[in-house]
C-alpha cells in the first residue's frame, strides 16, 4: 500500500489499525538467482535495485539479526562526498546525488537533510588538508568551500573559536551534506524490495559456503541450505569472517567505533560539526538528541560495546568546542563493529570464486554511500562486471599497489 494523501485518510479513519506489514516475513526457499548476505542499508539497496533495475527474479537477503541491527542502525547518519581522491569523489557524490530524490523513489521518508556539513582544522596542518579537499573536490565539480574561523561561526553559532586546545582555524563547509534517519533508510529499501519480490529473511545466519571447483554453489545458514550461483558478501563488520568461510583472506581490520545521544533538546543545532583532531562529529536529530560519534577503539575487537576513554575524550573535547552543550546529560552510548582497509576506501567487486561478489570495508564512513553503493553493485552483479565507478575499489588493488588512501576524509583517525 503507497502512503499516499489518499491511503492515509482511509487508514486515519480506521484509527491506523489496516496498514499492512512493511515488509513479508520470508522463509528461505530452497533456491535463488541472487542471494544477498547482510540486511543493512547496502544488501537491501543492492537487492532493491537488482530488482527494480536488472528485472533479477528470485532474489534473497539473508539476515543474522533483524534488518538494520548492523552498523546501518548504529550509526551518525552524516551524508556527505567532500573526499580527496578522485575516485572517491566520484562514488560518494553518485550516492548524494540519490540522497536528494531516495524518498521519492522508495515512497518512503528517510528524511534526508542537507543542512550542511563543517569539518573544522584546528592545527596548521589540517588546514593544509582540509584545503586540498577542497580544491580537490572543486575540481571534480563538487561542491565544498573554505570558510575563516568567523564564517565558521556565522555558520554554526554554538562553536567556540577559543578554545585553547582546538583553536579553529577554519573550516570547510559541504553544504549539499547532511543527515538521514539510518532506520528509515533499512526500512524504506526492505519495503520497496519486499514489494518488488525480494525474501527477506531475518534470523537467518550464513554459517558457510559449499564451493567446488572455484564455483560458488550454495550457502548453509542456519535454516538450512541454499542453493544459488550468485551470492553478494555485504557484511560491514563481519566481512572478513564470511570471506573466511570461502577461503579468502581480507586486508581488513575490525574495530569497535562508538556513537552517543543527549536528551533531547530544542533545536539549537543547525549543521553537522566534524573535527578529526578531537575524534569527534555532532549533529542534532530531528527528536532533538545530539547525536555525536566518537572514535574507534586502538584494538581490534568484536565487542560492540567499545571503551569508555574513546566517549570521555570526545565529549570532554565537545564541551571545549561547544559550551553550550557542558551541562547537556547523555542518554546512551552504544558500538558498531567497523571493518577498515589499510587505505580506508572500501572493497567492492568480484572476488576469485567465480559469483562469490563482494562489498564491504567501509570502515567509519559507508552510510553515506548506500544508495550508491547499492544502485552500482547491483549493476554490476546484473552485469558480472564491476561497474566504471566502482572498478578502482577492487580488491587487487592492494596487490598492484593502485590504492585510494582516504585516512584524512574519516573523521575518525584509525
Ligand atoms: C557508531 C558508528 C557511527 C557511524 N557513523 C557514520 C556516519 O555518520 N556516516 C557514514 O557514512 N557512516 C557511518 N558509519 C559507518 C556505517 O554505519 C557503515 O559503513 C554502514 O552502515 C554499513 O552498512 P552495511 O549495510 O554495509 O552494513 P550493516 O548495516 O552492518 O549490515 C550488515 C549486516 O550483515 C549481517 N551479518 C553479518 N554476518 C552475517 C551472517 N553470517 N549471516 C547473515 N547476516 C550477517 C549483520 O547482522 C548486519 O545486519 C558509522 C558506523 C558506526 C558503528
Amino acid at each position: 500500500m503507497r502512503f499516499s494523501l489518499v491511503n492515509f485518510w482511509r487508514q486515519a479513519r480506521r484509527g491506523h489499525t489496516g496498514w499492512p506489514e512493511q515488509w513479508r516475513k520470508a522463509e528461505p526457499a530452497r533456491s535463488y538467482d541472487v542471494v544477498i548476505v547482510g540486511g543493512g542499508g547496502h544488501g537491501l539497496a543492492t537487492a532493491y535495485y537488482l530488482a527494480k533495475r536488472h528485472r533479477v527474479g528470485r532474489i534473497a537477503v539473508l539476515e543474522k539479526g533483524w534488518i538494520g541491527s548492523g552498523n546501518t542502525g548504529r550509526n551518525t547518519t552524516i551524508c556527505r562526498s567532500n573526499y580527496l581522491r578522485p575516485e572517491s569523489i566520484a562514488l560518494y557524490d553518485h550516492a548524494l546525488e540519490l540522497w536528494q530524490s531516495l524518498s521519492e523513489e522508495l515512497d518512503y521518508n528517510v528524511m534526508f537533510s542537507p543542512r550542511g556539513v563543517l569539518v573544522l582544522a584546528h592545527t596548521r596542518h589540517e588546514v593544509e588538508v582540509l584545503k586540498r579537499h577542497v580544491h580537490a573536490d572543486r575540481l571534480a565539480g563538487v561542491d565544498n568551500a573554505w570558510l575563516t574561523p568567523r564564517e565558521a561561526k556565522a555558520f554554526c553559532p554554538p562553536l567556540a573559536l577559543d578554545s585553547l586546545r582546538f583553536p579553529v582555524l577554519g573550516a570547510a563547509l559541504q553544504r549539499r551534506g547532511g543527515t538521514a534517519r539510518h532506520d528509515a533508510v533499512a526500512w524504506g529499501y526492505a519495503r520497496a524490495a519486499s514489494t518488488l519480490g525480494v525474501d527477506i529473511c531475518e534470523g537467518c545466519e550464513v554459517t558457510g559456503m559449499r564451493i567446488e571447483a572455484g564455483r560458488i554453489l550454495g550457502l548453509e545458514t542456519t535454516r538450512g541450505a541454499i542453493a544459488t550461483g550468485c551470492v553478494g558478501l555485504v557484511a560491514a563488520g563481519h566481512g572478513s569472517v564470511l570471506a573466511a568461510m570461502a577461503g579468502l583472506q581480507l586486508p581488513i581490520e575490525s574495530y569497535p567505533l562508538q556513537a552517543l545521544v543527549s536528551e533531547p533538546m530544542k533545536p539549537c543545532f543547525p549543521c553537522v560539526a566534524m573535527s578529526g583532531t578531537i575524534h569527534a562529529y555532532l549533529s542534532q536529530s530531528d527528536k532533538g538528541e545530539l547525536v555525536i560519534g566518537a572514535g574507534t577503539d586502538q584494538y581490534p575487537s568484536y565487542g560492540q560495546r567499545g571503551s569508555t576513554w574513546v566517549i570521555e575524550e570526545a565529549v570532554e573535547a565537545i564541551g571545549e568546542l561547544f559550551p553550550a552543550f557542558r551541562r547537556v546529560r547523555m542518554l546512551r552510548q552504544w558500538a558498531g563493529i567497523v571493518d577498515v582497509t589499510p587505505d580506508r576506501s572500501p572493497i567492492i567487486g568480484p572476488t576469485a570464486i567465480e559469483g562469490l561478489w563482494l562489498n564491504g570495508g567501509w570502515g567509519t564512513g559507508g552510510f553515506k554511500a548506500t544508495p550508491g553503493s547499492g544502485e552500482l553493485f547491483a549493476w554490476s552483479i546484473a552485469h558480472g562486471r564491476p561497474h566504471p565507478i566502482l572498478a578502482p575499489f577492487a580488491l587487487d588493488r592492494f596487490a598492484t599497489g593502485r590504492s585510494i588512501d582516504e585516512a584524512a576524509a574519516a573523521a575518525v583517525a584509525h
